[in-house]
């Protein structure tokens, strides 16, 4: 058993050999190792600091002894007598305890394959013609040094960009992967993250990377090695996420297909800001199409239409809390829960679709020409029914290009009239959570804010309260 432990198990010859493992090596014909054994003491004459074959665990020089058995020889790896003693597959000096030593190997491994990685991807980019410079973190990068971070691998690919590659094998903190995003954002310097593998279950760190790249994952393993050695550049393996907890079948990507117009993060696609402008359409259309129909089947007052019978079970799924309201709301005021969710629906999409295409458009009340829209907020502030409102109506519009009518003179009046008559319903309000699920990009704050990073805000939401107020 000791024997086996201290036997160097893989050994990294320079490229394009890559690693040899000690069963490939026996497994050679006699002049296959004599070769590496010839060209391993050939480099060692020249030049002794540049081994042509390292140990993959302390990455040490080694050489092929040759032991004699029986009539024959078998090769072995060993190391160079100036290799580290502490490498836990040397050949002499005492056994460490057994608990020791797998900690010590452990460590070992982890941080010798992430340098042989860091250099076989510098190596592999350097292939392609593109590349004026690189650099391995060990190497001083003055304006990446000014601030103190080095990235694993430095790529100046000339006219389509920098690159900062961090080849990530334990799991990385979060506040770490955000600041070095914002770091390499500020220096004009693109940032990738590879991993070795896509582990299941994945921990959170990665997926935080994942994220900060908008729902995609870059892998460098077998296949992106050796399609980079085919193309001539680097290619890693790109998983973007399905959108279902899982991934499309990967594809090997150059840097060269990958989006580098944001500064933030580098993507194949954007899925993530995808899946968000999905997911509002999507709550929202079911309104939309309830709306429509409801016009069609009850022209004078389309708010009390059946139509929106699946509309508001779909909402009240996700805010069950609208049951209680509707009860409450009917011993209170005599009307529908539903046809009143109804009508604020309405308001707002008239405020949302006539930002969205700069001309006017209602679809509640019969107010028309220049003017028609503040004339329907004004109305429906007035009215007992809708004053509650005047606070959502007003964080509502804010983060509408037409946000210039709340300084508008009559609005401010009737807002304030509503405001000092009507107690008013705040973002705990069964209501405005509804409203919220249904026009997520302006109320729902986390949403807002994500599409926002992403660039993804429609144009009716790009008003100028970045956020929702709180
Ligand atoms: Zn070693």
């Amino acid at each position: 058993m000791s024997d086996r432990q201290r036997t160097i198990r893989v050994v990294d010859f320079e490229l394009p050999r890559g690693a040899v493992s000690i069963e490939a090596l026996m497994a050679m014909p006699r002049e296959g190792w004599e070769h590496l054994r010839k060209e391993i003491n050939i480099r060692r004459q020249i030049e002794p600091d540049r081994p042509f074959a390292r140990c993959r665990i302390c990455e040490g020089g080694i050489f092929i002894r040759a032991q004699a058995v029986d009539d024959s020889h078998v090769p072995f790896y060993a190391h160079f007598p100036e290799s580290p003693t502490d490498c836990p597959w040397y050949e002499g000096g005492n056994l460490k305890p057994d608990d020791a030593r797998a900690a010590q190997y452990q460590g070992h491994q982890e941080s010798a394959l992430h340098r042989r990685l860091c250099q076989t991807i510098e190596a592999l980019a350097k292939a392609d013609p593109r590349c004026v410079g690189s650099a391995i973190d060990t190497y001083l990068r003055p304006e990446i040094h000014a601030r103190g971070r080095w990235p694993d691998v430095f790529l100046d690919m000339g006219t389509f960009g920098r690159f900062a590659l961090e080849i990530q094998l334990s799991k990385p903190f979060a506040p770490e992967v955000v600041a070095r995003h914002l770091h390499y954002e500020r220096e004009g310097v693109r940032l990738i993250w590879i991993f070795r593998e896509l582990e299941d279950p994945l921990p959170q760190g990665f997926h935080d990377v994942i994220t900060m790249q908008r729902g995609n994952a870059f892998v460098f393993d077998d296949d992106a090695e050796a399609a980079s050695i085919e193309r001539g550049t680097l290619v890693l393996k790109c998983y973007l996420e399905d959108g279902k907890g899982g991934y499309l079948k990967p594809r090997l990507v150059s840097l060269d297909d990958l989006d580098t117009t944001t500064g933030r993060a580098v993507f194949l696609e954007d899925r993530r800001g995808e899946r968000l402008v999905k997911y509002c359409r999507e709550v929202r259309n079911r309104w939309w199409q309830a709306y429509q129909q409801a016009r069609t089947d009850k022209p004078t007052s389309p708010f009390y239409s059946d139509k929106f019978a699946p509309a508001w079970a779909s909402v009240r799924g996700h805010v069950p809390e609208l049951s209680v309201w509707k009860e409450d709301y009917w011993a209170t005021h005599s009307e529908k829960g539903q046809a009143h969710l109804a009508s604020l629906f309405a308001i707002l999409c008239s405020v949302a679709h006539s930002a969205e295409r700069g001309e006017e458009v209602l679809y509640i009340t019969q107010h028309s020409g220049a003017g028609a829209l503040l004339a329907m907020l004004n109305s429906k502030l007035s009215s007992a029914a809708f004053a509650p409102y005047a606070d959502l109506i007003e964080t509502f519009v804010r983060t509408t290009p037409v946000a210039d009518l709340l300084e508008r003179p009559s609005f401010q009046k009737i807002q304030g009239n509503a405001r000092s008559a009507h107690p008013q319903v705040d973002r705990e309000h069964p209501v405005w959570k509804a409203l919220a699920r249904l026009f997520p990009e302006a109320l729902d704050g986390m949403v807002r804010a994500e599409m926002a990073d992403l660039g993804r805000l429609p144009k009716w939401a790009t008003g100028p309260e970045a956020t929702p107020s709180n």
